[in-house]
C-alpha cells in the first residue's frame, strides 16, 4: 500500500491511529496491509458451513479467528487472475496480461468469504457474474459513459455531489471489499489515492455546514464501513455536530460481502450518532448467509434502519421469482426492500443491461403477489444528472367521466367513483 501524507490520511481529533489505520487504497494488493495481532482482534464468530468447507479447503491452516477477521479477509482477498485460477477457470480472461487496464479499470477484488459462494459453480453462477471480470467488459455501446450521472459536475467540493436541495452524497474512499463489475461509480476506483482522506472530508464538511438546505447526508464512495472505526467516526461526529443535519446514511455492500466488518464495536459507535440509516447493496438470494443474517442482526439491534439497494442485472437477478425470493429475504434480515436500479451505462456494462420492461414486469410480478413490505421502488438514475426517476406498470388506465379507471395485480378492470366535481364542492 502507498502511504498517504499523514495530514492527508488521519482525523485532526488527535486519535491515535495505528500506520495501518488509513484509508485503503482502491488498487491495493499489498498481503502486508495489517500487523498480526490487527488480524486476530475481531469479535466476530459465526462460520457459516459453506465457508468453513470452503476455508478447510483453500485456506487449511487458517484458524477461525483469522478468517473471522474483517481485516484478514481483505488482506487475502483475490485481487488477481492468478489467485483467482486457483477457485475458479480464469482461461477465457487470464490469456490476456492486461485484462484490467484494458476494461473498465476497475481493479478485481473479491474477499475469500464471498468467494466461497462460488465452490462447485460454474461461471454462469449469478454471483461469479455480478463480480469477476469477463472480456464483455471491452465492448462499450451507445449512451455509456464514465461518470453516466454527471456527478463531477455537481460537485461543489472533491467528494461532495450536490444534486438534490436538501441533500448530498459525499464520497469517502474508493476502497471496496469486493468490486461489482456493474459499479456506477467505476471511476472512483481509478482517481487519485488525494480524493480521499480528512483533508479533502474537512471541505465538504464545511460546505454542508454553511449550506443550512442540507438536512440528510449519504456518505458512500467506495464503501465507506471497509474504513477503520475511527475514520467511520471522525466523519459521523463531524457531521452529528452541524445543527441542520437530520439524517445520515451509509451507502454500502460490506454486511453482503465482508459481514465480519459488522463488529459490535462498530455498530455501538454508530449508533452514538443516531438517526443513522443504512442502504445496503443486495444482489441475489445467495448473499444471505448465517454470517450475514448475524451481520444484519447485529446493525437492527443498534437500531440502524436499514434499506435495500439492488441493481437489476442481466443473468443474476433478473427474474420475478429470483427477486420475490431476495426481497423476502432482505426482509427477514430486517433490510427493508428499497431500490431496485436500472443497470447505469458505465462503460462496458452493456452485457448487465436489461430492458427497462424488464423491470416493471418484475415489480408487477411482486404487487399482489407478496407483501406491500417487500415491494421497492424500480428506478432509472436519469443520464446526465436528472437524479432517479421511479417507473409504475400502468395500473392507472386512466378516466371515464366521474369514475377512474384501474387495473388490479390480476390484470382485472376496476372504477373508482372520483367525480371530477369534487373540488368545486370543496370550494362552497
Ligand atoms: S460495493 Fe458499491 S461502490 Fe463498491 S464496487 Fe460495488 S457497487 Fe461499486
Amino acid at each position: 500500500m502507498k502511504e498517504l501524507m499523514p495530514q492527508e490520511s488521519e482525523p485532526p481529533l488527535g486519535v491515535d491511529l495505528g500506520t495501518s489505520e488509513l484509508v485503503l487504497e482502491t488498487n491495493s494488493t499489498n498481503k502486508k496491509l495489517f500487523t498480526e495481532a490487527e488480524l486476530l482482534n475481531s469479535d466476530f464468530e459465526i462460520i457459516g458451513a459453506a465457508a468453513s468447507n470452503f476455508r478447510d479447503k483453500y485456506f487449511p491452516t487458517v484458524s477461525d479467528k483469522k478468517w473471522s477477521s474483517w481485516k484478514w479477509q481483505i488482506q487475502n482477498s483475490y485481487t488477481n487472475f492468478d489467485e483467482l485460477s486457483q477457485i475458479l477457470d480464469t482461461s477465457s480472461v487470464s490469456d490476456d496480461v492486461d485484462f484490467i487496464s484494458k476494461s473498465n479499470k476497475l481493479p478485481l477484488r473479491i474477499t475469500p468469504y464471498y468467494a466461497s459462494h462460488f465452490e462447485g459453480k460454474s461461471n454462469n453462477y449469478p454471483l461469479i457474474k455480478s463480480v469477476v471480470p469477463t472480456k464483455l467488459e471491452f465492448i462499450v455501446t451507445e449512451g455509456e459513459e464514465e461518470d453516466p450521472l454527471h456527478e463531477e459536475s455537481m460537485c461543489p467540493t472533491e467528494n461532495l455531489v450536490h444534486r438534490y436541495p436538501d441533500r448530498v452524497l459525499m464520497l469517502s474512499t474508493g476502497f471496496c471489499s469486493v468490486y461489482c463489475r456493474y459499479c456506477t461509480r467505476s471511476r472512483m476506483a481509478n482517481k487519485d489515492p488525494k480524493s480521499y482522506g480528512v483533508k479533502v472530508w474537512e471541505k465538504s464538511i464545511e460546505y454542508i455546514r454553511n449550506t443550512p438546505t442540507i438536512r440528510d447526508i449519504v456518505i458512500s464512495g467506495g464503501d465507506p464501513l471497509t474504513m477503520p472505526d475511527k475514520q467511520i467516526e471522525y466523519l459521523l461526529s463531524q457531521l452529528r455536530a452541524i445543527p441542520h443535519v437530520e439524517i445520515i446514511r451509509l451507502g454500502t455492500k460490506v454486511p453482503m460481502v465482508l459481514p465480519q466488518r459488522i463488529t459490535h464495536n462498530l455498530v455501538n459507535m454508530i449508533k452514538k450518532y443516531h438517526p443513522i440509516f443504512m442502504s445496503v447493496h443486495v444482489t441475489h438470494p445467495d448473499e444471505f448467509t448465517p454470517e450475514v443474517k448475524e451481520a444484519c442482526n447485529r446493525i437492527a439491534n443498534a437500531g440502524i434502519v436499514m434499506g435495500s439497494q439492488t441493481v437489476l442485472l442481466h443473468g443474476v437477478n433478473d427474474h420475478v421469482e429470483t427477486m420475490k425470493n431476495l426481497m423476502h429475504k432482505a426482509l427477514m434480515s430486517r433490510i427493508k426492500p428499497y431500490y431496485i436500479y436500472q443497470c447505469d451505462p458505465i462503460p462496458g456494462s452493456s452485457h448487465f443491461r436489461t430492458p427497462v420492461s424488464k423491470g416493471l414486469e418484475i415489480i408487477q410480478g411482486l404487487r399482489g403477489f407478496t407483501s406491500g413490505y417487500a415491494i421497492p421502488h424500480f428506478v432509472i438514475d436519469a443520464p446526465g444528472g436528472g437524479g432517479k426517476i421511479p417507473l409504475l406498470p400502468e395500473y392507472y388506465q386512466g378516466r371515464e367521466g366521474d369514475y377512474v379507471v384501474m387495473k388490479n395485480f390480476e390484470g382485472k378492470t376496476y372504477k373508482y367513483y372520483d367525480p371530477i366535481a369534487v373540488d368545486n364542492l370543496n370550494g362552497l
